[in-house]
């Protein structure tokens, strides 16, 4: 089987994998990234709501609570320095009774906790929008949506004019440890032929896979896994807004919210339903519960205004909020995994790709 040497090794090409590849092409000579897809960006990472998330609900000091606020600034300044579309039109958190207002506060004082201080409340949304069921309201200036599959593009041609190499096609089978080098047995999906790359420093980026190539590294580790499934649905009716809405969260998501796309369509989503099998099918059966949802906080919406659009899934380590994102000093060479890397990992990939660097570096 033939073997190569590379200096860095990304497996996955999500936004975790591109932007770690964008920084460690900086440091590196020879860096590669392996994607088994013919396309980069196309699992989870375009199966999401596309928002700028600004970081308002996670833990203080947590990963996410960190990456996400530092990543929103990188992001914004990013798309703008690279001309790529977005609109920073903010969101409202709704809260239809006392109950929900009650929370509303808790999720203010935890966001000015964590350093974002330009929330405020809304107590007149029903002026702008009169057709939602609203107590209050927070709004969230900061938040916004973007294009995604553009900022992906951008990624990647920061890679390669840093001389990085994308293998599309190509598929992480198994890794071994050879002295101070890990061996990466690959297919090349598209010409059938099997070979090795070897590295000094391997980045596990493999999204709702990444446990199972953590396990490849180190036989002897298991992770309990939580797949959350989240379906989305278009919007066709008559009423219309120009701000994200979102209810106030559930315990597994951030519940069914309102997004717009940048061409102003309306969708909602995601669910939030554990699942076993890993198929991205819209199940209509789930579309009653999904309309009881969002009637919650707009009444006026009826089946036939929604239809099955995409879905994604959150793979989650089970018991953990957090992402998981480890360094393994293995002999000489160095392997980091990037697990439970669900929302709002597209507003936090550059700060990933920062710290990706610190790990590698420290
Ligand atoms: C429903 C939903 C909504 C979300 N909404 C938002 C949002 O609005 N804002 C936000 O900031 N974040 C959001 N997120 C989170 C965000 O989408 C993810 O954090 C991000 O896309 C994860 O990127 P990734 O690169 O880790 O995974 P992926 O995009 O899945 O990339 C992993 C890649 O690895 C490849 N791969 C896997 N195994 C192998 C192998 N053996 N060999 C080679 N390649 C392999 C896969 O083909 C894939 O392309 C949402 C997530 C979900 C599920």
């Amino acid at each position: 089987m033939d073997k190569y040497e590379v200096d860095c090794l990304i497996i996955g090409g999500g936004v975790a994998g591109l932007a770690a590849a964008k920084f460690l092409s900086q440091e590196f000579d020879k860096t590669y990234l392996i994607e088994r897809n013919n396309f980069l960006g196309m699992e989870t990472s375009s199966r999401n709501s596309e928002v700028i998330h600004a970081g308002i609900y996670y833990k203080k000091n947590s990963l996410k609570s960190k990456l996400c606020l530092k990543g929103k600034h990188m992001l914004y300044e990013y798309l703008t320095e690279k001309n790529i579309d977005f609109n920073n039109c903010g969101k409202y958190i709704v809260a239809t009774n006392q109950e929900e207002s009650d929370s509303l506060e808790a999720i203010r004082l935890n966001a000015v906790e964590c350093g974002l201080e330009d929330l405020t409340y809304e107590p007149n949304l029903k002026r702008l929008y009169p057709f939602l069921n609203v107590k209050n309201s927070i709004f969230s200036p900061s938040s916004g949506i973007f294009d995604s599959h553009e900022y992906f593009k951008a990624l990647e041609k920061d890679f390669c004019d840093n001389k990085g190499t994308v293998l599309l096609g190509n598929e992480c089978l198994e890794i071994e440890e050879a002295n101070d080098r890990f061996e990466v047995k690959i297919k090349d999906l598209n010409n059938d032929l099997i070979y090795i790359l070897q590295t000094k420093y391997l980045i596990n980026a493999a999204g709702i896979f990444s446990a199972e190539i953590a396990k490849f590294i180190d036989k002897t580790r298991q992770f309990d896994i939580q797949y959350i499934k989240g379906e989305y649905y278009s919007y066709s009716g008559k009423e219309q807004i120009n701000h994200l809405i979102y209810p106030v969260p559930g315990k597994l998501s951030l519940g069914l919210h309102a997004t717009l796309d940048l061409g102003r369509g309306i969708k909602f989503g995601p669910s939030a339903v554990e699942t076993k099998k890993l198929d991205y099918k819209v199940e209509e059966e789930n579309k009653k519960d999904f309309l009881k949802s969002l009637q919650h906080y707009w009444p006026s919406i009826q089946a036939n205004n929604l239809s099955p659009d995409y879905s994604g899934i959150r793979a989650k380590v089970r018991g953990s909020e957090d992402f998981n994102i480890e360094k393994l000093d293995c002999k000489n060479k160095i392997a980091i995994n990037i697990i439970g890397y669900i929302s709002p990992g597209l507003t936090s990939s550059l700060a990933l790709g920062e710290k990706i660097i610190d790990l590698v570096k420290s």
